[in-house]
């Protein structure tokens, strides 16, 4: 792998860019906008896997040149958690990156994102009350506040994030409608899995054999609710009785939550409608704190 200063603006470049500020961030995309290229953004936290690279994939239609940002964002973690042992492994993660098709990483400095005297925080309700919201209070802000700034230093024409982290969409849907972000076409990617069920994570690092095995758990009970879906079951209560039983039945897991909640406005709900609905879990498996979903209608 060939890393690039961010002179290399060449569409064709075989290299990928790598930029630490916002003002390189920005003359690289003008480079690309001079080039007629439209530019897709993927922020990621690194610790790339195949989940991050299949929304490369998405940002990428259409010809578009791909901005991957790369930063562990500090205040979205609550005093307790991760921060510190997040996995960082920046020389692979431009390998993967440059493989993928990502055209410039933007992997800045903690003090490029929140120099000193750095006082804006953009606090979001509505979707992000429950759930995460309440499990992480403070998370969603730090989400949202650097989501939004990443959006305004690249000013992308579409950006894709996971529905494996369902209700941080659902935060940035309201973000960009809230805020008029209207040019901007987001895109919510599907949850990419190992082929045993368990969602890919950078946080999957943490699990030892036993609890990787015993973290399959969340996929069962989501997999065993869609099926119960899918044969005409509507009941929350039957829903996520069938998912909690799976984690019930696994020592190793710690359940947090399992709700119904309609996918808009992460409301828990009864009964599936037409409307969008999502299930969603957390659990602790060891050292690990895993989340989540499947999307779930009522079956016609
Ligand atoms: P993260 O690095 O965990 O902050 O994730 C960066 C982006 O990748 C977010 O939009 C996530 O929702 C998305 N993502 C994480 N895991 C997966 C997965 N297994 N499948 C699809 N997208 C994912």
């Amino acid at each position: 792998m060939s890393v690039s200063t961010p002179t290399n603006t060449s569409p064709d470049a075989a290299t990928i860019a790598v930029v630490r500020s916002v003002d390189e961030l920005r003359q690289w995309v003008a480079g690309q906008r001079a080039e007629g290229a439209g530019i897709g953004l993927v922020p990621t936290m690194g610790a790339l896997h195949e989940g991050h690279l299949s929304l490369v994939e998405l940002a990428a239609c259409d010809g578009y040149a791909v901005v991957m940002s790369i930063f562990v964002n500090p205040t979205q973690f609550g005093p307790s958690e991760d921060f510190d042992a997040y996995p960082r492994d920046e020389a692979r993660d431009l390998e993967l990156a440059e493989a993928s098709g990502v055209a410039c990483v933007f992997a800045p400095p903690p003090s490029e994102i929140y120099p000193e005297g750095f006082s804006t925080n953009i606090s979001i309700s509505g979707p992000s009350g429950g759930l995460e919201g309440a499990a992480r209070p403070s998370h969603f802000d730090g989400v949202a506040t650097v989501v939004a700034k990443l959006l305004l230093a690249v000013r992308p024409d579409r950006a894709v994030f996971g529905a494996k982290d369902a209700q941080q969409l659902a935060v940035i849907r309201r973000l960009v409608t809230d805020l008029h972000l209207d040019d901007l076409d987001l895109v919510e990617a599907p949850t990419i899995r190992e082929a045993d069920g368990l969602a890919m994570s950078s946080r999957n690092r943490y699990l030892g054999d036993e609890d990787r095995r015993a973290a399959l758990a969340l996929s069962r009970g989501l997999f065993a609710a869609t099926a119960l879906a899918d044969a005409g079951e509507t009941r929350a209560s039957a829903l996520v009785g069938a998912a909690r039983n799976e984690l019930d039945l696994e020592p190793r897991c710690d359940v947090e939550y399992v709700a119904l909640v309609d996918a808009e406005h992460f409301t828990s709900i009864d009964r599936l409608t037409t409307r969008s609905a999502r299930l969603c879990m957390a659990a602790r498996v060891g050292p690990a704190r895993l989340i989540d979903n499947v999307p779930l209608t009522a079956s016609p």
